[in-house]
């Protein structure tokens, strides 16, 4: 099962990717923890994306085109992967294409996970992560028992660089004018659904499972 799930930056396509790879047995490709990792171990590629990633600009199609290609290369990605914040632009869309043309391998699913800009700056200026197991947490919407901590394996949680209010207002816009056309290059297919990313976090995650049923 090959996913793409889309959606605006805090609409929660991380954390409901994260729960539905776990579910499926199958490999979460994001393109954003894959260059935080990259700008974190100083790499080629990281050097090139941390200017854009610490503006909320987009890095280049040719870097994440790059990564993506190599990744779903994979072994672990021969029974189905989901694609977490790629495609982000037409040009990737297209991409995408020719790279699984050449593999033989389709989209089964894409799903857009749909949410209200304003709550969109409060959800990820409120959000942190376990830098041990992944976990995500909000400051008002779950909270950890201990300030700092992770509830689940005691890691410290971090809160990305790029999560402060202007940046976020920046990512916000860039999507509208870069990712949004993306929805159409897909919508017209038989495999594109919405869900509503305003409900609740088992909501969201239930409307999922009852599209990859
Ligand atoms: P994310 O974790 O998906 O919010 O991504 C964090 C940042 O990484 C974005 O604001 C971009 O700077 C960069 N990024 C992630 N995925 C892509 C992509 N597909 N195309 C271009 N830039 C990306």
């Amino acid at each position: 099962m090959n996913l793409i799930f889309m959606g605006p930056p805090g609409a929660g396509k991380g954390t409901q990717a994260r729960q539905i790879a776990e579910k499926y047995s199958i490999p979460q490709l994001s393109t954003g923890d894959m260059l935080r990792a990259a700008v974190k171990a100083g790499s080629e590629v990281g050097l090139k994306a941390k200017a854009a990633m610490e503006s909320g600009g987009l890095v280049t199609d040719e870097i994440v085109v790059g990564i993506i290609g190599d990744r779903i290369n994979e072994a672990d990605c021969a029974g189905g992967f989901i694609l977490d914040g790629f495609p982000r632009t037409v040009a990737q869309a297209e991409a995408l294409e020719v790279m699984l043309k050449e593999r033989s391998l389709k989209i089964d699913h894409v799903i857009d996970i749909t949410a209200d800009s304003e709550a969109l700056v409060a959800r990820i200026t409120g959000r942190s992560t376990c830098s041990k197991c992944g976990e995500g947490y909000h400051k008002q919407h779950k909270a950890p028992a201990k300030a700092g901590i992770c509830d689940k394996c005691g890691g410290a949680l971090a809160t990305r660089a790029d999560d402060n209010e202007e940046t976020v207002r920046n990512r916000l816009s860039v999507y509208e004018a870069q990712t949004a056309p993306v929805i159409d290059f897909y919508k017209n297919g038989g495999s594109f659904k919405t869900v509503d990313g305003m409900q609740n976090m088992d909501a969201v995650f239930q409307s999922l499972c009852d599209i990859l049923g």
